[in-house]
């Protein structure tokens, strides 16, 4: 069973943040659309099926307020994360009592609102609860909700590491060399991206979820060649 991809509508008039936002949430494995404008915006979020919405508050046609009350008012819970001006203390206070469930302000770093939609998804799927579940050398998966337990400690992971480990799993007993996953996870061209991006990735799980990193049990690399599941 593939991991879901979680979809995130990002509606941002700023060409440059969108475009920023949207590559940084492709490469964790998001799928992303992008409205520049709020009545754009708003249909997209009525019409498609996305698990968090970013929302500018200054848009031009209908400002993310409107947006924010048109959208609760027509009984929408689309988890939706407010990108607010720095100071604007006024304006965060209106959003959240219009509905919104986080806010982030601008400026920020990538990886901070990287990790708000993080947890905003992963408490969306926790509310449905369905997923692929299993174990392997105590560390208890469970890709739906895209976490990983070993006892009491919890690990979140992002989209794209839940897809590799799905992926491994599925090929159990088969090696899977950097090209295969380029392709088949990340699904870029390979010419366009480093065989470094896995290896990268890869050790940055291998640090969550393995319990010696150096001697990996879960995803074993198989030298010269790429990397296999442990189970
Ligand atoms: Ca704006």
């Amino acid at each position: 069973m593939p991991v879901e991809k979680p979809r995130v509508l990002i509606v941002e008039d700023e060409p440059m943040l969108a475009q920023g936002l949207a590559e940084a949430l492709r490469f964790q494995g998001y799928e992303v659309d992008v409205a520049a404008d709020g009545q754009r915006g708003l249909s997209m979020a009525r019409r498609g099926a996305y698990d968090v919405m970013l929302l500018d508050l200054m848009l031009p046609v209908k400002s993310g307020y409107e947006v924010m009350e048109e959208l609760r008012e027509g009984g929408s819970r689309l988890p939706t994360i407010m990108l607010t001006a720095k100071g604007a203390e006024d304006d965060r206070v209106q959003g959240l009592e219009l509905g919104a469930d986080d806010y982030v302000t601008k400026p920020f770093a990538i990886r901070e609102l990287v990790a708000r939609v993080d947890a905003q998804v992963r408490r969306t799927r926790r509310e449905r609860g369905d997923g692929e579940v299993f174990e392997l050398n105590g560390m208890r998966f469970d890709l739906g909700r895209l976490e990983a337990h070993r006892g009491d400690e919890e690990f979140i992971l992002t989209p794209r590491e839940g897809e590799i480990i799905s992926y491994l799993r599925a090929h159990r007993g088969n090696v899977v060399t950097r090209d295969e996953f380029l392709l088949e996870v990340w699904k870029y061209p390979t010419a366009n991206v480093e065989t470094r991006t896995v290896d990268n990735t890869l050790a940055a799980l291998r640090k969550k979820i393995e319990l010696d990193p150096s001697d990996p049990m879960i995803i074993k690399t198989v030298r010269g060649k790429g990397y296999r599941w442990g189970g």
